[in-house]
């Protein structure tokens, strides 16, 4: 999330105002979380979150793939569900990868911008769009689908950003999907005996001790590996 931009140029986390958030969910087809056209109720809370330009500061490309990556590999060992998203300016001139996460409260979703050092992170309810300073700052609110600028993000910009997407995280989904049914549902295998009921995120293991220990258990057909 950047903040080194003159007012007419705010990176979209900062310009909230106006941002357009695009999710890409199972069936491959994007879906307008926030901005014209919202897609209809999200039926849960939401956050986005992004790891592009740390610090409020712009980065080059290449630095900001790694830190998508990264906050990937972190929601993946997790066992979060997530999927790809982007925020972008509605004139289509700026964009931030990053991704649209289910089960977090607000205080974990801070607490995950704030390691990846950003500014605020977004989170989504049936009707609003919530900007949440990862800093304490005073919290904003805007309604989902307000159209507050023309709209210039076209099919092609959103293949283009999917594409983006898919350039950094190719490996690592393909680590979490289950190589039996191809679901991309994993549950971090734990080992040992656990204090308690572990969250549906985790798969509980026993006590198997040895190289061939698996490390995720598939939450759609039960193989492990
Ligand atoms: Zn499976």
């Amino acid at each position: 999330m950047s903040a080194e931009h003159s007012p007419t140029r705010l990176a979209p986390w900062q310009a909230f105002a106006s941002t357009v958030i695009v999710t890409w969910s199972g069936d491959g087809l994007p879906h307008v979380l926030a901005g014209p056209w919202a897609d209809g109720r999200v039926h849960r809370t939401r956050h986005v979150i992004t790891a592009f330009n740390p610090d409020g500061r712009d980065v080059d490309p290449e630095a900001n793939a790694a830190a998508n990556w990264r906050l990937i590999a972190e929601l993946g060992a997790a066992g979060h569900r997530w999927e790809p998203a982007v925020g972008a300016s509605p004139d289509a001139d700026h964009h931030e990868l990053g991704v649209v996460v289910d089960g977090l409260t607000r205080a974990e979703a801070v607490a995950l911008g704030a390691r990846h050092r950003q500014l605020a992170v977004f989170e989504l309810d049936d009707e609003r769009l919530i900007v949440v300073p990862c800093d304490r700052g005073p919290v904003s609110e805007r309604d989902r689908n307000q159209r507050l600028a023309p709209m210039d993000i076209t099919y092609d910009h959103l293949i283009a950003w999917r594409a983006e997407h898919e350039a950094t995280t190719g490996d690592e989904l393909d680590r979490l999907r289950c190589p039996s049914c191809e679901a991309l549902d994993p549950a971090r295998m734990l080992f040992g005996m656990p204090a308690g009921w572990p969250p549906d995120w985790l798969a509980v293991g026993g006590c198997v001790i040895g190289p061939d220990r698996p490390s995720y258990q598939c939450r759609t057909c039960g193989h492990r590996w």
